[in-house]
């Protein structure tokens, strides 16, 4: 058990004044709106990548405003490439929340905060205490680790029991009411210095201790017992899925349906607001005069489940009743032998996403099953080229991805869109102005670069 439990609230704020963070974009003010939109950022994505996007959005989205009246999907554009789509349907929602039911001012305390979309406790709890210096404890993925090993605490941090420990624990750590009268600023301190402990010292291998302002009472550090605390959470063993996803072109000159895509988004803002990833290919497509006369088909994906909202690429699967319209994440059960072998020897990564170097397998398969395909969509004579494997991976599941060049030379017969409006031809140098995750994007920048 630590022993000066009263000095560790006056400890972290100190030591967050001499060696925290203070040039974070979203720090030196209360706007509640910069502080939210950060919090929801940072939520699983590393600072380094947040600073960009978070600079784009609010050039792009300034207020709660100028956010809760956009549509969706320029909300989706973007956050394209930042991952885990639901923060940015939640924000969009929120937002709409706030101007609607709080006549466009975000709630004060982190009670009332928690009734919005998204806003979970600890996100509440650091919009309270930053904006309005509400005494409230955060209780976020890095400050678990800081009371894991501070405090002692055993057992899987992700367990119901232990999170009601950690969270108690919190509530002991909070600064008094007598402090934070005297230091005005102590709320907003306190909860940053134990987010900056938690990202700068108190990291999840090789703890700084020796930087450390707990160092003294954390029992972690005094028991020698930094690389056991908190509990390392059990492997699960990932579900392996594959798709076949087609990256369908055509010649632009007689493109029937293309040109109502350039209209589909708020053009010459959006471009400006992209994500890096989207930048790039806007200038591939813009310099490439080999692709620059072609169009691709894009599907959008339904409001709700993996990548909703955003645009990526048909998908068929090893069935025969495929729909290209189908609102489902085709997922196929391949023979991926060869795939999951060297998949599985791949590690993990920021990105998620891996390279699969040996494809013959899963080539040779899915060719096949890419001709059926096309013989049933009424595609002759398609040039057909395989493109690089790859797995990416989502919270629940491992995706391989195998994606094919489908280029028609003869599209007669041939007409994807049908009534409803998942599916758009989108010549080359208009395809940045459409939100897509990551592993599309990347997709089409090789595209670009045949
Ligand atoms: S002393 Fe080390 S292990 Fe303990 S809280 Fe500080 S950095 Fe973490």
């Amino acid at each position: 058990m630590a022993k000066s439990l009263p000095n560790l609230a006056q400890r972290v704020i100190t030591w967050q004044r001499q060696y925290g963070r203070h040039d974070l974009p979203w720090q030196n003010t209360q706007d509640p709106y910069r502080i939210w939109l950060s919090e929801i950022m940072l939520q699983q994505t590393q600072v380094a990548t947040v600073i960009g996007y978070f600079n784009r959005f609010v050039d792009r989205f300034p207020d709660v405003d100028s956010l809760s009246n956009a549509s969706l999907e320029d909300v989706l554009l973007c956050w394209a490439g930042l991952g885990y789509y639901a923060r940015a349907r939640h924000l969009h929602a929120c937002a709409q929340q706030v101007v609607a039911l709080w006549a466009g001012h975000f709630p004060t305390t982190a009670e009332a905060l928690q009734t919005l979309p998204g806003i979970g406790p600890s996100t509440a709890a650091a919009i309270a205490a930053f904006c309005f210096g509400e005494r409230t404890p955060i209780l976020d993925g890095n400050v678990k680790r800081v009371y894991c090993r501070f405090f002692g605490v055993k057992g899987d941090p992700t367990s119901r029991v232990v999170v009601q420990q950690l969270w108690q624990r919190a509530k002991e750590s909070t600064p008094i009411e007598a402090l934070t009268v005297e230091q005005p600023d102590a709320m907003a301190r306190f909860t940053q210095g134990l987010m900056d402990l938690g990202a700068t010292c108190c990291t999840r291998r090789q703890p700084s201790c020796e930087r450390c302002p707990l160092a003294s009472d954390c029992v972690a550090k005094l028991s020698g017992r930094t690389n056991e605390l908190p509990q390392p959470r059990t492997q699960r063993v990932m579900p392996e899925r594959s798709t076949i996803m087609l990256l369908i072109s055509r010649q632009i000159p007689d493109l029937a349906h293309g040109e109502t895509c350039t209209n589909k988004m708020s053009a010459d803002k959006v471009i400006a607001d992209t994500s890096d990833n989207v930048n790039v290919l806007a200038s591939k497509a813009n310099t490439d005069v080999a692709r620059h006369n072609q169009a691709v088909l894009l599907y959008k994906r339904p409001a709700k489940g993996i990548w909703g909202g955003l645009w990526t690429l048909p998908e068929c699967r090893l069935a025969g009743d495929f729909n290209i319209t189908t609102h489902q994440l085709t997922t196929t059960q391949l023979p991926l032998t060869a795939v999951k072998r060297h998949a599985l020897k791949q590690k993990n990564t920021h990105t998620h996403t891996k390279l699969i170097t040996n494809t013959s397998a899963i080539e040779s398969s899915s060719k096949l099953i890419v001709e059926q395909w096309c013989t049933k969509h009424a595609i002759k004579n398609p040039t057909l080229l395989s493109m690089a494997a790859f797995r990416h991976t989502f919270t629940h599941f491992h995706l391989h991805i195998q994606p094919w060049l489908v280029e028609i030379n003869d599209e007669v017969g041939f007409d994807p869109q049908t009534a409803d409006e998942t599916m758009q031809w989108v010549r080359v140098d208009q395809l940045h102005r459409f939100g897509m995750p990551a592993p599309v994007q990347n997709l089409l920048l090789n595209f670009t670069m045949l």
